[in-house]
């Protein structure tokens, strides 16, 4: 029986949806407009992209939200002082800003200058901390890893006891997943093992999950017959391997291929994720879903 495709552009609309009415209800009871300030510098256009993105949806979220554009030759001392009036300002939960920065600026300098209660990024060394602890001590999740993570609780596969095989140790996708699944708690409680390039049979790994999350960047490197027949399959990978024509549009767009053969994978795998729209529009709702929270946890409302 062909695989059950999992959807996160439905998955996210879904999520979308609950976080417009958390917020329509902590402004009624509270007086509280969870606020988002997107920090850009330069104009790179995938930069320029992500950000439009992030913005258009906290507006349609009904936020207070703010887009900084700062010019690409903005010394470190004048941006680590502009997260700093934000850190300061109270109707702002979340602060983002936008990476790569140019060479001249230091990013991990820059990263720690972000108040760790607004960093709803959770690319803070200290939510780094937190996560790795756990349970109440992480306030955030990174957004593409809990994207992940909703993904596959709303495809309704169990965690708890499941064999776990994340392809990729990055500090943005395979770290933080697999830390947030080995946890003793709901929706984790996974026996969970990394490989990596270091790793020596990728493929007897492979087999052996249950739920396979794949963030390589190497298209198609997993191989159908490497996946576990019934497993839960998240193709975290987004690779450009050329260019077609927009039917829609009429202008050039990229082909993307994932790091999984979609098309044969989805005949053995129980579920699978497509690229594009699987992990994708996960990240950008997680990151609102980290805002509201902040916005929760700012004013002492109780949080789940
Ligand atoms: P990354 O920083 O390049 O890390 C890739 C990881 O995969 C590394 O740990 C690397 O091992 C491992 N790896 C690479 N080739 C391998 C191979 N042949 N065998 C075994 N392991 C291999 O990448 P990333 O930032 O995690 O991103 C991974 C993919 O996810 C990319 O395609 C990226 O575009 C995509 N992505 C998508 C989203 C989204 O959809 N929102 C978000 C983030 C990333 P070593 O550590 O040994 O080098």
């Amino acid at each position: 029986m062909p695989a059950k495709i999992i959807s996160g552009t439905e998955i996210a609309a879904q999520i979308r949806g609950e976080l417009k009415k958390e917020v329509v209800e902590m402004n009624a009871k509270y007086g509280i407009v969870p606020g988002l300030v997107t920090i850009l510098v330069g104009k790179n256009p995938a930069s320029v992209s992500y950000v439009t993105g992030k913005q258009k949806t906290a507006y349609e979220l009904n936020f207070y939200s703010i887009q900084d554009d700062q010019p690409d030759d903005i010394s470190e001392a004048d941006l680590i002082k502009l997260i700093d009036k934000y850190n300061k300002d109270p109707k702002i939960h979340g602060i983002l800003v936008q990476l790569p920065l140019p060479k001249h600026i230091n990013e991990k300098k820059v990263i720690n200058a972000i108040d760790p209660d607004k960093d709803v990024d959770c690319f803070h060394p200290i939510n780094v901390g937190r996560l790795m602890i756990g349970g109440k001590e992480a306030k955030f999740l990174p957004c593409t890893p809990a994207g992940i993570q909703e993904l596959i609780l709303r495809s309704g596969f169990e965690t708890s006891g499941a064999e776990v095989v994340v392809v990729g140790r990055s500090n943005i996708v395979g770290k933080p997943i697999a830390n947030i699944l080995l946890q003793k708690a709901k929706g984790a409680n996974a026996t969970v093992t990394v490989v990596h390039t270091g790793t020596k049979d990728l493929e007897a790994h492979c087999k052996r999950a249950g739920i396979l999350i794949v963030a390589a960047g190497v298209p198609h490197l997993v191989k159908p017959e490497w996946i576990k027949p019934g497993a839960c399959v998240i193709d975290v990978g987004v690779n450009r391997v050329g260019e077609k024509i927009s039917e829609k549009t009429g202008k050039p767009v990229p082909i993307l291929k994932g790091d999984v053969d979609f098309d044969k994978a989805k005949e053995i795998a129980g579920a699978i994720t497509p690229v594009p729209g699987g992990v994708g529009p996960m990240t950008i709702t997680m990151l609102m879903k980290n805002t509201v929270k902040s916005a929760k946890m700012q004013a002492g409302i109780a949080t789940d």
